[in-house]
């Protein structure tokens, strides 16, 4: 008998406690593994993933976990040949291999790397800014993220065994959260060898990721309000798994990405002869054979000027009767992944032709390379012409290499029949009229998760049409499951709770281990230009000044940057002017004045000054005024393995009478003490 995929739970490999039910390979049809969960017990999973994973993750700071997902990244790297080997069997080219696998270390590295340029290296997340609730500066009120407690189950789709899981895991780990992957079933064994080797690489806390291999159980039972799930699948299995009760009861954070009609639109300035007519069938062709056209975001729906259909029905049928269909070593196009999908597809397919005419291909025959029809889950590309104005093209989705064109007639038009798709993934509108492109843009917007306008000018570097990217929302409204899945480190806040915290100054800064306004503010002997990082605490301050701002220095200035606008330099221009009635100083030259008065000149542990964040120029400063500027420490990050961290100060700029005349992060590079020789 063939082996039974083993669930990786509570610390250790768990072999079911029967058979299984058979995993066939898709391009022979040979049994190759059983898959079953029997005798996981499921709440135990829950629990671990709490009591072991959480735990261990949220001891980690953002920027810890990140390098943990860089290492993991690179040690799968490793062994993508070996991947891509058990890939074959799931019907996969070595391109489409690439695409789920590469993809899927991609997505790791990429959040990595995210995190650690966006993230604080600290445990919790201070979203937006303070928000001042009272008006003598004593209350204000700060948004935080925190870790949820729980888990997060994700669940995920035949189509992408390796990208989908790690897509999911990447942000639900960076957030401090366990994960519990849930493959589906016809493609489990190439996750199942992913969780070897996320496990034998022995980077990941014990419970952080967590493997059940077959059906959940009675897991959603098990289910808190601390607990999220992810689902990857169709839109039935995900309207049954979020009104699960012990969901709708606890209010379980659930995201769907579902399936979805996603279109590709042709420009009216398209017309054939055009790059973007030529760009617009190739990306059609693309996305019906990747992958055999099974990818969430593969174009369903061409739409194309009334007058260039038979054009783009030429166009594209030359290419797809280029495109070979066979074993996946040799042939351009694999299998779909199981035989019970191919019925599938040869149902939806003929369910569309009843709504249209199949102009290419055929559901039940297909010339093949070195494979045999009867044993493999083999169909040839299928692209049909659908009468837009039936539901049928805006409604069946055909999860394999076919496509249906619409025509439409006007831009209007071409709007409504986007809606009726009722919320996608993905669209792609293929045109060299950015005024066209805003207009089908805004139009179609509200359907979409992500939207691609592709022409010669971006052609090159574009990404393509159905590439969800880890910095990029990736989800859709309706139809599409309501979900947004990635989207940066929008991805990783979904698995963290949002608490608005009220509280005094010196409260949230302590909360959040940044200085705010109104905290207090330490001043010593000691320069704070003079302090490493391990010796700077928020709050540390530097009072300079005062420095009076004369009409030489502004003429000077002037004339030394060719700076000389005339609310600086001429008297009656700058009287007209409502906002100075006089001259004024240079904003610029304020700026500059207060790094004169704050910076300490001798070598030392300040390497750099990186930018400022948020300069504002907030009252005009006169002839005769007398600038003083507070430098305070605001927060503190160390980067792992560098000999330097970022520091953040709060700059004030005040006048005389002690109104704010400028505010600005200054943002600088400080020497770890212990890098010193
Ligand atoms: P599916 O049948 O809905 O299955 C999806 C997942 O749900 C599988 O892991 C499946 O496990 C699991 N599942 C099914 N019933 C369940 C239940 N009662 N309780 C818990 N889990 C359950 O979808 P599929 O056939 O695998 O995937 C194809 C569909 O996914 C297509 O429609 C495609 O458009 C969509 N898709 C969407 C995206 C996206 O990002 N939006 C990506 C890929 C695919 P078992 O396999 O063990 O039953």
């Amino acid at each position: 008998m063939t082996p039974v995929l083993r669930s990786y739970v509570h610390g250790g490999w768990h072999t079911p406690t029967d058979e299984g039910r058979p995993l066939s390979d898709a391009v022979t049809g040979e049994e190759i593994a059983r898959i079953s969960s029997a005798g996981v017990d499921m709440g135990a999973v829950l629990r671990h993933g709490r009591v072991t994973g959480g735990p261990a993750l949220r001891e980690l700071t953002f920027h810890q976990r990140a390098a943990l997902l860089k290492a993991l990244g690179g040690h799968l790297r490793e062994h993508r040949e070996e991947l891509y080997a058990v890939s074959a069997r799931t019907g996969a080219t070595l391109g489409d291999s690439k695409f789920d696998i590469d993809g899927g270390i991609g997505v790791l590295l990429a959040y990595a790397s995210k995190a650690k340029r966006e993230l604080p290296n600290d445990t919790v997340y201070v979203d937006g800014a303070v928000e001042p609730l009272g008006r003598g500066g004593t209350f204000l009120g700060q948004h935080v993220c925190t870790p949820r407690r729980g888990v997060a189950v994700q669940v995920n789709a035949f189509n992408f065994p390796v990208w989908g899981p790690l897509e999911k895991l990447a942000p639900a780990f960076l957030a401090g959260v366990p994960s519990v992957v849930k493959p589906a079933s016809p493609t489990a064994f190439l996750t199942a060898r992913l969780v070897e080797l996320i496990v034998g690489s022995g980077l990941l806390p014990e419970g952080a990721c967590q493997f059940v291999a077959g059906g959940v159980g009675d897991l959603f039972d098990h289910l808190t309000g601390q607990d999220l799930v992810s689902f990857t699948g169709s839109a039935s299995t995900a309207t049954t798994l979020r009104t699960h009760p012990t969901i709708v009861r606890n209010a379980v954070r659930f995201t769907a990405e579902a399936d979805s009609l996603n279109l590709s639109a042709l420009g009216p300035d398209a017309a054939p002869g055009t790059t973007e007519f030529d760009l617009f069938v190739s990306g059609l062709v693309g996305e019906m054979t990747v992958k055999a056209g099974q990818k969430c975001t593969a174009i369903r729906r061409a739409f194309v000027p009334e007058e260039h259909v038979d054009a783009v029905v030429e166009a594209v049928s030359a290419k797809l009767a280029n495109v070979t269909v066979g074993n996946p070593a040799s042939a351009r196009m694999g299998a779909l992944a199981s035989l019970e999908q191919r019925e599938e597809v040869r149902r939806s397919v003929k369910a569309l032709a009843d709504a249209g005419r199949l102009v290419f291909g055929d559901p039940d025959t297909v010339d093949l390379l070195d494979a045999d029809p009867d044993r493999g889950a083999f169909v040839s590309p299928m692209l049909l012409v659908g009468d837009p104005e039936r539901a049928e093209p805006h409604e069946v989705e055909a999860f394999g290499p076919v496509s249906t064109i619409l025509s439409y007639r006007d831009t209007a038009q071409l709007i409504d029949y986007a809606a009726r798709g009722r919320g996608s993934l993905a669209g792609s509108i293929v045109t060299a009229d950015p005024a066209w492109a805003r207009e089908v843009v805004l139009g179609v917007a509200p359907w979409h998760g992500r939207l691609l306008v592709l022409n010669a000018r971006d052609a090159t570097e574009s990404t393509g049409h159905g590439s969800p990217l880890p910095q990029l929302v990736h989800g859709g409204p309706g139809r599409a499951g309501g979900g947004e899945e990635m989207g940066g480190i929008r991805g990783v806040l979904h698995h963290m709770q949002r608490t608005a915290v009220q509280g005094d100054p010196d409260t949230l800064a302590a909360v959040t281990g940044r200085w705010v306004t109104g905290a207090q503010r330490h001043e010593s002997d000691v320069h704070p230009f003079r302090k490493h990082l391990e010796e700077l605490r928020p709050g540390d301050t530097l009072v300079a000044g005062p420095r009076v701002v004369s009409q030489e220095d502004v003429e000077h200035f002037a004339e030394f940057t060719g700076d000389t606008f005339y609310a600086h330099m001429d008297a009656d221009a700058a009287a007209a002017n409502p906002l100075f009635g006089e001259r004024v100083a240079h904003g610029y030259l304020i700026v500059s004045l207060a790094a004169g008065l704050f910076v300490d000149p001798a070598p030392g542990p300040v390497l750099a000054n990186f930018g400022v964040d948020g300069l504002r120029f907030l009252t005009p400063v006169k002839f005769g005024d007398a600038l003083t500027v507070t430098l305070t420490c605001k927060q503190l990050t160390p980067r792992d393995g560098a000999d330097y961290g970022e520091v953040r100060w709060d700059a004030d700029v005040t006048r005389q009478d002690g109104e704010s005349v400028a505010r600005y992060d200054v943002l600088t590079l400080v020497a770890k003490q212990e890098a010193r020789p």
